[in-house]
């Protein structure tokens, strides 16, 4: 399963972000410590977003250690709010850019840990509820794609954490037993879901980090249970079952 980050804080570069901690990202793309549902490494490509005056982002069909725009390209771009994700494809998914997590609109940003159980058919209904302008926009066809879809759908009429909320409880019900950790941000705060899968967050008052995996040792990660919604910032993490 793919492993995703988001970070607010002091401007560090995207790399910094993304190679930070003896438990990186970037070491988590050959060495995840915590792996579910199939799938050793995430070595089907990797993305990355970060916002300063607008929202930029880079992708990725390589496995991140043999992108040499990582420290040629990312090294030199600096912000305050990255997003960062590397991929290991669902079996019968492609493996292409496109299909590379952070996907992106306007000033969002988005992830998703997981799968959707009985891709596609189990989506026929959730799908039908989208207009079919957005469906043609469909940038890759993957599962994490479509949820993308469904979120920025429903971003039009509610908050992020309602968004988020509908689309877990919508999917949830028409394919149980999928795996839906999903991750988005504004540049000001990051909303995350738990469901069938793990995440931590790390928040003090200058940062908050919300990542897949602990990346390093620090005291203040904290685990996220099951089936919770996070809405974090610096100085701020807030807990919310599903
Ligand atoms: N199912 C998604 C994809 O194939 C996410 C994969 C994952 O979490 N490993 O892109």
């Amino acid at each position: 399963m793919c492993r995703h980050l988001g970070y607010l804080g002091p401007t560090r570069s995207v790399r910094e972000v993304i190679a930070a901690g003896e438990f990186s990202l970037l070491r988590q793309s050959w060495s995840p410590r915590d792996m579910r549902g199939g799938g050793t490494i995430n070595a089907d490509g990797y993305g990355a977003a970060w916002w300063g005056s607008t929202l930029s982002r880079y992708r990725c069909a390589m496995p991140i250690w043999s992108d040499p725009a990582l420290s040629e390209m990312l090294s030199k771009v600096r912000s305050h709010a990255v997003m960062a994700a590397v991929r290991s494809a669902t079996v019968g998914m492609p493996v292409e850019r496109s299909a590379c997590a952070p996907f992106v609109s306007g000033h969002w940003a988005f992830s998703h840990n997981g799968r959707i159980e009985q891709w596609p058919e189990s989506m026929t209904d959730v799908a039908a509820g989208l207009p079919m302008l957005d469906l043609l926009g469909l940038e890759a066809p993957t599962d994490s794609a479509l949820l993308w879809l469904l979120v920025r759908h429903a971003l039009r009429d509610n908050s992020p954490e309602v968004a988020l909320m509908q689309v877990t409880a919508a999917v949830a019900e028409a394919a149980p037993g999928s795996r839906l950790n999903m991750l988005l941000g504004d540049g000001n705060q990051l909303w995350a879901t738990t469901w069938d899968h793990s995440l931590s967050a790390l928040v003090d008052d200058d940062r908050a980090v919300l990542s897949s995996e602990p990346f390093d040792h620090n005291h203040l990660w904290k685990e996220i249970p099951d089936g919770h919604i996070v809405t974090a910032r610096p100085g701020h993490l807030i807990v919310t079952p599903l």
